[in-house]
């Protein structure tokens, strides 16, 4: 009896730890995998539209009976041309503006797009540009210092904190009396004022976030990571940490997919492909407007893009696209390549399911006769790591050319 009473417990014991182990292993494997899977699509044409705002990005996320999301705003002279895209597809409110990094080129169009709809939340990636605290005085200001420990999706406590407190910083005065703000500072101070003024949260992201747009559609944060690349890391290797700190994000809708590393770098592609981040996407926004710098063989070899498109402008002196970036989409199979600097609006919509033999569909709001494939040169020799331009090193980008 007593024999069979030891047994009992010993079987028990035995399951409890099976069980116990089962659990775990849930937890740890199937959980995580639940969580990322994503929801199947509602069947609805979700749209992307890839707006023509020269040098520079924006781009608009459109989820029908869902959340509406706007990817930078161009420079402070596209703000209009993004204003008049969101009237053209009925915008009313934009549920998520992303701020992929504290560049004119991203940001400047931002204060008309606040002043002309509702935006209800602004994520950021808590690298305000560089020169920011040295000329405004603002090393104090617990805005950025408090966002440094968290972009990573953590700490809203922290983050509401951050938000409380005064974004206008008081520009430090300058020689000769004249308060003169370098024009990355002026337009991120424009930024965190419009977003002030707007009332819309404040967020500082890093890569985990997620952000469900309903209708079956998720945006995941794949970079920046902590710690953040220095001006050192990156200027060394050619490049520029304000781009190299870029979000990158993913937008998956059924088995539809595209990546938007904003202007991330070579050095933030190998720093998510060694975090084995999910890459694999159906269509590539270029980064950083077709830049040498970025769009590595190792990382288009994980992307795999069918379609690649570039948002970039006429007369730019940096040489972008870079013929050796288009070389390299070719070589890794990019069949489907569109520009905005040639074909204007770029429009991408999917049902995110194979419909008539195709997932997607992608349409340019004019055609052109040029050829896409061809890049340009940049009118500086950059040839040389120490060479790389940097934004605004010619001033603000060039205007219309004048007929
Ligand atoms: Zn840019």
């Amino acid at each position: 009896m007593a024999q069979t009473k030891q047994g009992c417990g010993c079987a028990v014991a035995v399951l409890v730890v099976v069980m116990g182990a089962l659990g775990v292993v849930g937890v740890k494997f199937a959980l995580p995998w639940w969580k990322q899977k994503p929801p199947p699509p509602s069947g609805k044409e979700l749209q992307v539209h890839v707006l023509n705002v020269g040098q520079g990005d924006s781009i608009l996320i459109i989820v029908p009976e869902g959340k509406t999301v706007l990817i930078d705003a161009g420079d402070e002279t596209k703000g209009k041309v993004v204003v008049d895209a969101l009237k053209r597809y009925n915008v009313q409110q934009i549920d998520l503006f992303i701020a992929t990094h504290a560049h004119p080129d991203h940001i400047g169009g931002a204060p008309e797009v606040f002043k002309a709809v509702k935006v209800a939340t602004v994520w950021h990636n808590d690298s305000p540009p560089p020169e920011y605290e040295s000329d405004t005085g603002a090393a104090n200001n617990n805005a950025n210092a408090a966002g440094k420990s968290n972009a990573g999706g953590k700490g809203n406590a922290q983050n509401k904190r951050a938000q409380d407190q005064k974004a206008t910083p008081k520009p430090a005065p300058k020689k000769g009396g004249k308060n003169i703000l370098l024009p990355t500072v002026k337009t991120y101070t424009d930024l965190r004022s419009a977003v002030e003024t707007s009332g819309a949260e404040w967020k500082a992201v890093g890569a985990g976030e997620r952000y469900d747009l309903g209708g079956g559609a998720l945006l995941n944060v794949l970079a920046p990571t902590q710690p953040f690349f220095t001006r050192e890391q990156i200027r060394s290797g050619g490049g520029n940490e304000p781009n190299a700190n870029s979000i990158v994000v993913r937008l998956d809708y059924g088995d539809f997919s595209m990546l938007l590393p904003g202007d991330a770098e070579a050095q933030t592609e190998d720093r998510m492909e060694s975090k084995e981040a999910n890459l694999a996407a159906k269509i590539l926004k270029v980064a950083h407007h077709g830049s040498k710098y970025a769009t590595s063989e190792n990382f288009l070899r994980r992307v795999k893009p069918e379609a690649a498109i570039i948002s970039d402008g006429d007369f730019n002196h940096y040489g972008h696209p870079s013929p050796l970036v288009l070389e390299r989409l070719k070589a890794a199979g990019v069949t489907k390549l569109y520009r905005t600097d040639m074909q204007g609006e770029i429009t991408i919509t999917t049902t995110g399911k194979l419909k008539d033999g195709k997932l997607y569909d992608i349409k340019a709001a004019k055609e052109t006769k040029g050829d896409l494939w061809a890049g340009r040169e940049p009118q500086k020799d950059d040839s040389t790591r120490s060479g790389f331009i940097s934004y605004g090193e010619f001033g603000p980008p060039p205007r219309q050319k004048k007929k």
